[in-house]
């Protein structure tokens, strides 16, 4: 996904006196004790008992009632011989369970606090099929739906999940932890005229019927599972790539993401064979909450990358890098959540670089680490939330969601690349991801296959990384790697002599990408006067500009500086867009004074039902404050 600890001070232990571990299972103990069992504290399941082998889905989707609902068939391995099945619910009505067939008598317990409600099943020592008839209750907070008028082409409803981290039990009855995985199959049954897609084999076209058949034949965890249900049409890029989008997107979407086929082939050529069949991305309406979302074979991602120039399609080779880091070897619990994201910003930049060069991915290195310095700033009375190991106990995992595991994380990567050789990295990473392919990870299990397979107790090298300071200590350890500044250098120049009274338009800026705009505004002083603005409006038009992402921070700057001029492009922005990213400074900026508050109010009460429930969670406590 595109953007805060159990602690265990075991690595130098783990380091200094483990030689010879690998580890493919998240709960077991590799090497005498030394490596912590994981334990998911976000599920109230107990699949560590029973495997959950096989879902069969049979579902309806009803857009008028705005509820899901049908069967859940698991298969399932009772191999501790356990005498009840525990599952995770969300805001699920259970209308009837059936083991093998026989119905049962069940036990719903009442909700914690985002943790949902645990389901027990009784079950037999060989019981092998539950099924569990429910439906979706109004609060399902993967669920998104949307009215026609909140579509692009405003003619359909549509309806897409968003299963990460801990919501997929709130549209399935599931054991929903990262480190448990399943085959699964779906029957889907939407009214006609609509096309619905799953992070799963998928269909090209709409059919009579309105029922879709799914398989995906390769074991997922939970927060994977994914369902978009709309008037979507497919647009193939080569064999294996191709583009979902709304009737009205899809020529756009396509042009914008005609080089994902060459990326999929970049990403190959780093880390090996990708292993899911086809890669296809859907671009969603407009209030999609993030930036993309690595469903399985059908990426998810924000209308906010059709910038026109296809600009922003490093967003696509993140989710897409996901395909390696986070969906083949996968963060065993939400603690270890950099374990998904870190590597996968590394490997996204990696992508990157092969296709548009050094000086172009020095630009994401350079943003990324600004980005990280402002979050540890942002998280200074918490300085354990910078950790890049979680403690996430009694938290909802979204807590977790900060640029550290992204940021910190990747840069860790950078710093390890740096020490041994790329050449000696890469090899690294590719053996690892197919050491560990369809399994999970912890973060101390990492750091054991790290020097097993790549350090090799080698103290030199362990003095330059101070592992210990990036994993168990807070904040941007000293010996953190930065970019080169070929390209900002120049930008920064040019912000210069924009500040000292060089007229906008004699900026040598005709080569500039979105990174250089970003770059140039971004350090700015921080607040501009209403004329210096409108200086550089006239000059680049920046209220009107198709780029999300330098529109919104020339929104907030606007607000900074009371530019009113932007303040009709702003509102549209605002009621179009529902990525968080965009949403968050943009609201907070106006909250921070007592003049902008009731603007920010006064918007947010206007457009908060354009927004996703997880984006709505998260600005509704912004606006409290
Ligand atoms: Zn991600």
């Amino acid at each position: 996904m595109i953007k805060n600890i159990s602690v265990a001070l075991l690595a130098v232990a783990v380091l200094a006196g483990c030689k010879n571990s690998s580890t493919t299972k998240s709960a077991q103990v590799t090497n005498a004790g030394t490596v912590p069992v994981a334990k998911d504290v976000h599920t109230l399941s107990n699949a560590d008992s029973v495997d959950m082998q096989h879902l069969d889905l049979d579902i309806a989707v009803n857009m008028d009632k705005k509820q899901i609902s049908g069967n859940a068939l698991w298969t399932i391995n009772n191999k501790e011989k356990v005498k009840t099945l525990k599952l995770d619910t969300y805001d699920l009505s259970i209308d009837s369970v059936l083991v093998d067939s026989k119905k049962v008598t069940y036990k719903l317990d009442p909700q914690i606090k985002f943790l949902g409600s645990a389901l027990h099943i009784p079950i037999g020592a060989t019981s092998t099929a539950v099924r569990i008839y429910y439906h979706t209750g109004a609060d399902a907070r993967a669920l998104q739906w949307l009215d026609p008028q909140q579509t692009h082409d405003k003619l359909h409803p549509f309806l897409y999940t968003q299963s990460e981290s801990i919501y997929a039990r709130s549209w399935i009855p599931c054991a929903d932890g990262p480190g448990i995985r399943f085959t699964y199959t779906a029957r889907v049954k939407v009214p006609k005229g609509l096309l619905a897609l799953m992070s799963a084999s998928n269909p090209q076209e709409k059919n009579d019927s309105g029922i879709y058949h799914f398989n995906m034949e390769l074991p997922i965890p939970a927060y994977l599972m994914a369902l978009a249900v709309g008037d979507i049409a497919f647009k193939a890029v080569d064999e294996r790539t191709g583009v979902y989008a709304e009737q009205g997107v899809v020529e756009k979407a396509h042009w914008e993401l005609e080089g994902i086929g060459d990326m999929v082939n970049a990403a190959e050529q780093l880390y090996g064979p990708y292993r899911w069949g086809r890669y296809d991305v859907l671009v969603l309406p407009p209030g999609f909450p993030i930036g993309g979302m690595e469903n399985p074979r059908l990426t998810f991602c924000t209308p906010t990358i059709l910038a026109g120039d296809r600009s922003l399609v490093s967003l696509i080779a993140h989710e897409l890098a996901h395909s390696w880091s986070g969906n083949l070897v996968t963060n065993a619990t939400w603690d270890d959540f950099w374990m998904n994201e870190g590597f996968t910003d590394y490997f996204e930049r990696r992508i990157t670089e092969r296709m548009l060069g050094k000086s172009y991915v020095d630009m994401l290195w350079e943003l990324g680490y600004q980005d990280l310095v402002d979050q540890v700033k942002d998280l200074e009375k918490t300085p354990k939330d910078t950790w890049l190991k979680l403690d996430l106990k009694g938290r909802d995992p979204d807590d977790g969601l900060t640029d550290i595991p992204y940021e910190k994380g990747s840069h860790f990567l950078e710093l390890i690349e740096r020490t041994v050789g790329r050449d000696s990295f890469d090899h690294f990473l590719a053996k690892y991801f197919n050491a560990h392919a369809f399994n999970t990870i912890t973060t101390e299990e990492f750091l054991v296959y790290l020097d097993s397979n790549l350090i090799h107790g080698d103290t030199a090298i362990l003095n330059k990384l101070q592992i210990n300071k990036w994993v168990y200590g807070p904040g941007i350890p000293a010996n953190c790697p930065r970019a080169g500044q070929e390209r900002f250098a120049k930008v920064d120049s040019e912000r210069v002599r924009f500040l000292n009274d060089v007229p906008p338009a004699k900026l040598a800026t005709s080569e500039w990408t979105t990174h250089e705009w970003l770059q140039f505004l971004r350090k700015m002083p921080p607040a501009l006067s209403a004329t210096q603005m409108g200086k550089l409006d006239e000059a680049f038009n920046f209220t009107t500009t198709g780029n999300s992402e330098i529109a919104d921070l020339w929104f907030v700057m606007s607000v900074r500086a009371g530019y009113s001029k932007a303040y009709g492009a702003m509102e549209t922005f605002l009621s179009s867009v529902g990525r968080r990213k965009f949403l968050e400074p943009l609201y907070g900026e106006m909250m921070k004074t007592p003049k902008n508050a009731p603007m920010a109010k006064r918007l947010y009460a206007k457009y908060r039902k354009n927004y996703h429930p997880l984006a709505q969670e998260s600005l509704d406590k912004l606006m409290a404050k």
